[in-house]
C-alpha cells in the first residue's frame, strides 16, 4: 500500500548567527519527517572533502564572509532535487542575500506556500551566546563581521518574504522549549 501523500513543507530559517536557528531547525526537520538542509555544515563537508567547492569557500568562511552567490545557489539546487527532499525541506542558512533569493524563487516557482521563520533576538544576548562558542570561525573578529554581514545582507530579506511568503517573525529569546511550540503551531496553521 502506498503511504498516504503529505503536503510538502518547506520552510525557511532566517535570523542572526547565535539566534538558535541550527537547533530549532533540527528538531523541526524530525518532527516534520524532513531534511534540515544546513548551507553552513554543507560547506564545511566540502571543505573536509577538499574538494572543488570547499577550496572555493574556505577562504570566504574564514574570515566570516558570505561565500559567492552562484556557489550557493548550485548547491542548493542540487540537494533540493535530491529523492529525500520530495515531502520537503527545512532550509537553514539559505538565502541569506537578495540574489539567492531570486535563485530560490526562480528554482521553486514562488514561495508563496513557503514558511518562512524569522528568529530575532536582541545584540547583546547574540554577542554573548557567540563568544560562548568557540568553533573555529567563531573567533572573535569573525564574530564581528558575521552579525555585520547578516545586518547588511540578509535583513533585507524580512521585507522580500514578508510580502511572499508566509512570513512570521519569531522571538527567539525565549526559552528553546517556547520557541520551538511557537514555530511548530507557524508552520500547521493553516494556510
Ligand atoms: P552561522 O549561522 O552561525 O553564521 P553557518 O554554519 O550557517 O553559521 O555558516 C557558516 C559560514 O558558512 C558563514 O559565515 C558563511 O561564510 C558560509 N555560508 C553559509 N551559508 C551561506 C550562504 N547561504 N551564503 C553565503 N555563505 C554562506
Amino acid at each position: 500500500m502506498q503511504a498516504p501523500s503529505r503536503p510538502k513543507a518547506r520552510v525557511i530559517f532566517l535570523g542572526p548567527p547565535g539566534a538558535g536557528k541550527g537547533t530549532q531547525a533540527e528538531r523541526l526537520a524530525n518532527a516534520l519527517r524532513v531534511p534540515r538542509i544546513s548551507t553552513g555544515d554543507m560547506l564545511r563537508e566540502h571543505i573536509v572533502r577538499g574538494d572543488a567547492l570547499g577550496k572555493a569557500a574556505s577562504p570566504y568562511m574564514e574570515r566570516g564572509g558570505l561565500v559567492p552567490d552562484d556557489l550557493l545557489v548550485e548547491m542548493i539546487r542540487n540537494r533540493i532535487a535530491e529523492p529525500d527532499c520530495a515531502h520537503g525541506y527545512i532550509l537553514d542558512g539559505f538565502p541569506r542575500t537578495l540574489p539567492q533569493a531570486e535563485g530560490l524563487e526562480e528554482m521553486i516557482g514562488g514561495t508563496k506556500d513557503v514558511v518562512v521563520l524569522d528568529m530575532e533576538v536582541p545584540h547583546d544576548e547574540l554577542m554573548r551566546r557567540l563568544s560562548g562558542r568557540g568553533r573555529d570561525d567563531d573567533k572573535a573578529e569573525a564574530v564581528a563581521k558575521r552579525l555585520l554581514e547578516y545586518k547588511e545582507r540578509t535583513t533585507p530579506l524580512v521585507e522580500w518574504y514578508a510580502e511572499r511568503s508566509r512570513f512570521h517573525r519569531i522571538d527567539g529569546f525565549r526559552p528553546m522549549d517556547t520557541v520551538f511550540a511557537d514555530l511548530i503551531s507557524r508552520v500547521e496553521a493553516p494556510k
